[in-house]
């Protein structure tokens, strides 16, 4: 897999070309590096800069899609003109409407995690709503090995309901009905004009289908070498942004 800023040849052409760019960006891993808590995460001062210009640009349009609440990664991103959704991409505006099955089987998951875990040092969970989240960046491996069994445990008992998706340090459970972010690229791509360029920006499980979806345009995977759907690689978000520069340059 190449790296796009050396790479920067083979897109460039597409991206002078195209109508229009739409610019899908997750937030976590990708435009703000990870922290020990979600909280601590910010977006880079020149990150900022290069996004605001971008937004500015009548060819562009930005998404940033995260798996935090709407109002959360709102904040965080804090660039006029640049849409964040929530919750994988299906919180715009509120949260998505869900089966009342859906919603009690997420809180029997809930309370039986959170009993299964309880006292191991290390791990907490977030919840968000229509969803939730454990993390376990920090924790002791012993802790580690418990969250692991617990939520094996979790995928039989509530996998008709619930899916869970294992990220860096963190998995996340969400019900089945929130079709993820593979699904609301799609969606928004629908809605874009002809001749349209996505690019998805992202680093994590949950940004595969995503890639999936914008594979006629450019894909980006951030971090380690791993397998993805993406066709290019960068290796961290200061990369990301420098890329956010350079494609800066070649739209008008
Ligand atoms: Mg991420």
């Amino acid at each position: 897999m190449r790296y796009l800023l050396e790479a920067w040849n083979a897109v460039v052409e597409r991206l002078r070309s195209a109508k229009s760019i739409e610019l899908f960006l997750d937030f976590d891993g990708t435009l703000a590096p990870l922290r020990a808590r979600p909280e601590q995460a910010h977006l880079p001062a020149p990150t900022r800069r290069v996004l605001r210009r971008l937004a500015r640009r009548p060819r562009v349009r930005i998404w940033v899609i995260s798996g935090r609440r709407q109002a959360d990664v709102s904040g965080r991103v804090a660039v006029p003109g640049v849409l964040c959704l929530g919750l994988y991409g299906w919180e715009n505006g509120g949260l998505p409407s869900l089966h009342d099955e859906t919603l009690r089987m997420l809180a029997e998951a809930r309370s039986a995690l959170a009993k299964r875990l309880d006292g191991s040092a290390g791990l907490w969970m977030e919840d968000k709503g229509a969803a939730f989240a454990l993390h376990c960046r920090g924790a002791e491996p012993s802790a580690f090995g418990r969250a692991h069994a617990a939520i094996e445990g979790l995928r039989g008992e509530f996998g008709r309901w619930l899916s869970v998706t294992g990220g860096d340090c963190v998995w996340e459970v969400m019900p089945r009905e929130l079709r993820g972010k593979g699904d609301a690229v799609r969606l928004h791509l629908r809605h874009a004009r002809s001749g349209a360029l996505p690019v998805y920006i992202g680093d994590d499980a949950a940004d595969e289908p995503a890639f999936a979806a914008a594979s006629h345009g450019i894909t980006a995977r951030v971090g380690a070498a791993r397998q993805t759907r993406a066709a290019f690689r960068l290796r961290n978000p200061s990369e990301v942004g420098r890329a956010l520069e350079k494609l800066d340059l070649e739209v008008p």
